[in-house]
């Protein structure tokens, strides 16, 4: 005998999927483990062959630091800018981001290097003004689970970048994702940012969960990313998560980046789990080379 709830009897019939139109099960069109939704930013396809490397500061904190950035990731072969205007800051008195001004030095830095732009947007009444500068809504990873914010961003018909809570579940994380696609925008990037485990602060700030990345590609037809800085919050780990993450088949990875010659890598912010530009080069390199003998020689 099937289960069926004490709702679903109520209403005669067995429970529904938690999340149906990002799920590949009952999907014709997505039904094959080996397709994945191309996602198009700007000029820049996630969910296809080549690695799509997202790389910027954590925050935008002067428009100096921001270009410089953003030219040096355009050198090291990247395709999109990052870069927060609006900051999700654990505490209050943190740098909580340039807002409106950020916004205008991003657009800036579009204009300069060709990358598109991803910007996470924090709250639904901001939705439209970041529309308005950004090529992708990054949704944080505090704000999984902001169903209004969902709702607004999927409405807005801008690509979506969804972080994973922290301590969220993969079914909690693809329910996330349902509300952009209920809203009939499917163009939605997941993003495996780490989760919190035993060894928090040990020797890393999060744990970066790997497993997930073949779960999802099983589970979703959605391009799923990898970011390694928050995944790992030290610098030294994240070239050697970036190429397990590629390993793993990610469809990209996302990437705080900081100046090469700043003195001191105390940023106002994530200064210590960002990598220099010439870092960046070497794991853009090595994720391109990964990703096109893995097409070489696909598994049986
Ligand atoms: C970020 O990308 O700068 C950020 C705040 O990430 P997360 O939401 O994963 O903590
Ligand atoms: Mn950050």
């Amino acid at each position: 005998m099937p289960q069926v709830s004490r709702s679903a009897a109520r209403r005669g019939g067995p429970d529904p999927a938690p999340y149906r139109l990002v799920a590949r099960r009952g999907s014709a069109e997505w039904s094959d483990p080996a397709t994945t939704r191309v996602v198009r930013v700007g000029g820049v396809a996630v969910g296809g062959e080549r690695p799509v490397v997202v790389a910027g500061p954590c925050a935008v904190e002067s428009r100096e630091q921001t270009l410089a950035v953003a030219r040096a990731v355009r050198d090291a072969g990247a395709d999109m800018l990052r870069g927060g205007a609006y900051k999700p800051r654990t505490s209050p008195y943190d740098f909580q981001g340039l807002g409106r001004a950020g916004l205008e030095i991003l657009a800036e830095a579009r204009d300069e290097t060709g990358l598109p732009i991803v910007t996470e947007v924090l709250d639904p009444r901001l939705v439209e003004e970041t529309c308005a500068f950004a090529d992708c809504l990054q949704i944080g990873a505090r704000n999984m689970q902001n169903f209004p914010l969902l709702t607004e961003a999927g409405r807005s018909g801008k690509p979506v970048l969804l972080k994973r809570h922290w301590a969220a579940t993969l079914s909690e994380w693809l329910c996330a994702a349902e509300y952009v696609a209920a809203t009939g925008n499917l163009d939605v990037i997941l993003c495996e940012r780490g989760i919190r485990t035993f060894s928090h602060g040990e020797y890393n700030r999060n744990t970066l969960d790997l497993n997930v990345v073949p779960a999802l590609r099983r589970e979703t037809f959605l391009p799923v990313v990898v970011d390694p800085s928050h995944g790992t919050g030290v610098a030294y780990l994240v070239p050697p998560a970036c190429a397990a993450a590629i390993g793993a088949g990610a469809h990209g990875l996302l990437i705080e980046v900081i100046e090469e010659n700043l003195a001191c890598p105390e940023s106002l912010c994530d200064g210590t789990q960002s990598i220099r530009p010439s870092a960046l080069a070497e794991v853009v390199r090595r994720a391109r080379l990964t990703a096109l003998q893995a097409s070489e020689c696909p598994t049986p």
